[in-house]
């Protein structure tokens, strides 16, 4: 396939592109000859946690005293960018769901015993993880959840239910979102809570647009007991921690989106001189030169956005976390752009499940939901600039 010309990066250091081939050849061994099978079954194995984890894949920004890498979150993205590559994004999304979203709050606020029972084996792709956040009365209002956990002598007992959750079905342990304390976000704790907990039970593993290898659960909880030492961090500073937390998450998004579109701009160049349509190859058309043009400038414009996050993210900024909703918002609409482009492009061709094209098509749907919808990112954005320009106002008055 025509390699996308990716432009080198002034962020990318050459240990970080020596990561990128070691992440393509990973993809290229063990995800992408099995791609087809995968979503088919509507499950990726078990065992690509475990191989991820030789390959130093989930725990690339964390602290090696738990197995983790010590990177930065350049080295996320370029996992991410290469990762998107795969065939198979809802097995990018599976193993995703827990070298990031389960396990980066916990490396940075569980106790050491915690670390040493969840965060360590997960790193090594021993245990599988889960965040769990979203409950069918709360997923934009994340302050709204309802899901309780009762303090009772040493322990917790919690009840109530949890929706859309990646991992859910055969997760070993959630990283889940309870309410400790007073309606709001103040009453919100992060616990790590060990599905073979009695009480806890998987309903139905839900049949999704895309994504499709990724398995995406309801769970319930009836009065689960679990040791109060469960709590991640402080009790009720959840709802801050899952704040800040959301920004690697959507980084991840972004940068999946990243990869997605140099993967499909790939197939565009490949199909586009091959196929011959009034005997001229279909980029030898100018409307599809133009649009070609378009594509290529959409993915860069998003990888910019994104790397500027990593790179305000890296540097303990706060604004990152407003730049990376700038960046998963775009990439969205960005990927959603090129994967319609792409499968217009292919014709009858692109409507044909042999190619990955219309599964890309399916997948990126999701990419404008997923951690943060589109409307959210919006929301964080302008609330940013409304808050910067009052505080403006007043220092000038
Ligand atoms: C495939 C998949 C995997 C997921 N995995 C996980 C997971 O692992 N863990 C987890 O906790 N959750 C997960 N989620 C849930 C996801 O985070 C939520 O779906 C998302 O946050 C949106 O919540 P909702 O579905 O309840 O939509 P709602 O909040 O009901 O929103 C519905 C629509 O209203 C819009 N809207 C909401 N609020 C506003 C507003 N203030 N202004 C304007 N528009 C607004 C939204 O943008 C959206 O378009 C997953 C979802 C999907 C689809």
């Amino acid at each position: 396939m025509a390699a996308y010309p990716r432009q080198p990066s002034v962020h990318l250091t050459e240990d970080h592109e020596a990561f990128r081939e070691s992440v393509r050849a990973f993809v290229e061994r063990e995800i992408r000859p099995h791609a087809d099978e995968w979503e088919r079954a509507g499950i990726f194995p078990r065992d690509l946690y475990r191989q991820a984890a030789k390959a130093g894949l989930l725990g690339l920004r964390y602290d090696p005293m738990w197995g983790g890498s010590g990177l930065d979150y350049f080295a996320t993205v370029v996992l991410c960018e290469e990762l998107a590559k795969c065939d198979t994004l809802g097995t990018a999304v599976g193993l995703m769901a827990q070298a990031e979203f389960a396990l980066s709050v916990l490396a940075d606020e569980a106790s050491d015993s915690l670390k040493a029972t969840w965060l360590e084996p997960a790193i090594q792709g021993e245990l599988i993880g889960a965040i769990g956040v979203s409950e069918p009365g709360a997923g934009s209002d994340v302050a709204g959840l309802s899901t309780r956990a009762r303090r009772d002598g040493d322990d917790y007992i919690i009840s109530g239910q949890k929706t859309f959750i990646t991992n859910g079905t055969r997760a070993d342990f959630i990283t889940l979102a309870v309410r400790t304390g007073e309606p709001g976000p103040r009453g919100i704790s992060l616990v790590v809570f060990p599905t073979a907990t009695p009480g806890f039970e998987v309903g139905r593993k839900l049949d999704k647009l895309g994504a499709r290898a990724s398995d995406t659960g309801e769970l319930f909880f009836d009065s689960c007991r679990i040791p109060a030492t469960n709590v991640v961090g402080v009790e009720g500073s959840g709802m801050r921690y899952i704040l800040s937390h959301f920004a690697g998450e959507r980084l991840v998004i972004a940068a999946l989106a990243v990869g997605v579109m140099e993967h499909l701009i790939e197939m565009a160049l490949d199909y586009g001189n091959e196929r011959n349509v009034f005997g001229t190859p279909l980029l030898g058309f100018q409307t599809w030169q133009h649009r070609l043009a378009e594509m290529a400038t959409r993915l860069e414009a998003t990888r910019q956005l994104t790397y500027q996050a990593a790179d305000l993210l890296n540097r303990g900024d706060h604004t990152g976390e407003i730049a990376v909703s700038m960046a998963k918002s775009h990439a969205a609409d960005s990927v959603k752009f090129v994967a319609a482009e792409v499968l217009q492009l292919h014709g009858g061709f692109g409507q044909m499940e042999e190619s990955p094209v219309p599964r890309y098509y399916r997948d990126v749907a999701g990419f404008s939901i997923g951690a943060g919808t589109s409307e959210i990112m919006r929301e964080i954005v302008a609330r940013a600039l409304i808050q910067t320009r009052a505080a403006g106002t007043k220092e000038r008055k």
